[in-house]
């Protein structure tokens, strides 16, 4: 059985796929154009955010019967497109959880104690020692939207810091996580608000101009999830009038993002898309990507 790994993934789970038989072909470097010609008849594709299987590389598939996408998000994946030519579609969702929730609270710790302004002061030879005045977590309260996998994961770290904990989800999810809200309550009642979310048409700028409005004066956002979710022109305009006091952002619309004014603002903190990119989930993808390949080929996927 051929198993192409387009983009890259732990070494760990690449010998482990070796010693499971398999003819494993590491293209995880070569040109992305040069994919179609190779992957054409594998059995199996690997792929995490990079490679994207749709149109061209879908088509030329002629063997394939499994696409394992190392991560979350299938957004790189056309997913009926490739149901259409019989073949399954499957993700590693668990394994990337923790490292975006603790991420969510660089950006918190981040924000409410200045730490970047902090740190390009001192490189500039600034000491603003009396500006920098922030805020403790301790005792405010934290609005989860999207109380799924990393929502709760965020739950558990925010109870810890002692934090309340809102949560809001349109399906049901146990009640030691987070105090259930309607989205109104959890706007007008958060000290912070983090979104864990799927991108899809009803979550599309769910923060928004009118979102905005609803919130707490000083309310700080922070989107680790995808970009689309919040618009960044309301979030700009919110940011600049002192609506909104902070934001930290993991995603963009458009990636990577183009200047934006929003980076000219102090108190926005940004990371390039680096939720899952730990050593720790990157190992944990890996061992779920494995396993993955061991269900398919034992017939249990
Ligand atoms: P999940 O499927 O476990 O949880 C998502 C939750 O959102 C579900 O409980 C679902 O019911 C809820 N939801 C869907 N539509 C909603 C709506 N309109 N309002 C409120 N809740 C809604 O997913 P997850 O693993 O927790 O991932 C959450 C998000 O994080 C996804 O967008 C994923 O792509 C993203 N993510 C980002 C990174 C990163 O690198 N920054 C890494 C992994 C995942």
């Amino acid at each position: 059985m051929k198993i192409a790994i387009c983009d890259p993934i732990d070494k760990k789970a690449l010998e482990k796929l070796s010693s499971l038989g398999l003819d494993v072909k590491d293209l995880s470097s070569i040109d992305k154009t040069e994919l179609v010609e190779r992957v054409k008849d594998a059995d199996i594709l690997v792929v995490r955010s990079a490679t994207k299987v749709k149109g061209e590389l879908l088509d030329a598939l002629e063997s394939a019967k499994l696409i394992i996408r190392g991560g979350v998000g299938l957004d790189n994946i056309d997913i009926e497109g490739a149901e259409k030519k019989g073949i399954k579609v499957v993700n590693t969702p668990e394994a990337s959880s923790v490292s975006v929730a603790e991420l969510v609270f660089a950006h918190i710790f981040a924000i409410y104690r200045h730490v970047v302004r902090g740190t390009v002061g001192i490189k500039e030879g600034k000491w603003e020692k009396k500006a920098l005045k922030g805020n403790e977590i301790f005792g405010k309260t934290i609005g989860i939207i999207g109380m799924g996998r990393i929502g709760r994961e965020v739950a558990i770290r925010a109870k810890a810091l002692g934090m309340t904990v809102l949560g809001y989800d349109v399906v049901d999810f146990p009640e030691e996580f987070a105090e259930k809200v309607s989205l109104d309550e959890l706007y007008e009642r958060s000290d912070i608000i983090t979104l864990h979310v799927p991108l899809i048409p009803a979550t599309k700028h769910m923060i928004n101009k009118d979102s905005i409005s609803k919130m707490k004066d000083g309310v700080v956002i922070i989107n680790c999830s995808r970009g689309g979710i919040v618009d960044e022109v309301a979030l700009y305009e919110a940011l600049k009038d002192g609506k909104v006091k902070g934001v930290g952002l993991d995603v963009f619309e458009k990636e990577p993002p183009e200047r934006s004014p929003l980076f000219e603002l102090d108190n926005v903190t940004l990371t390039p898309h680096i939720g899952a990119s730990t050593k720790e989930a990157q190992a944990k993808i890996g061992v779920e990507i494995v396993n993955k390949v061991k269900a398919f080929i034992e017939g249990k996927l």
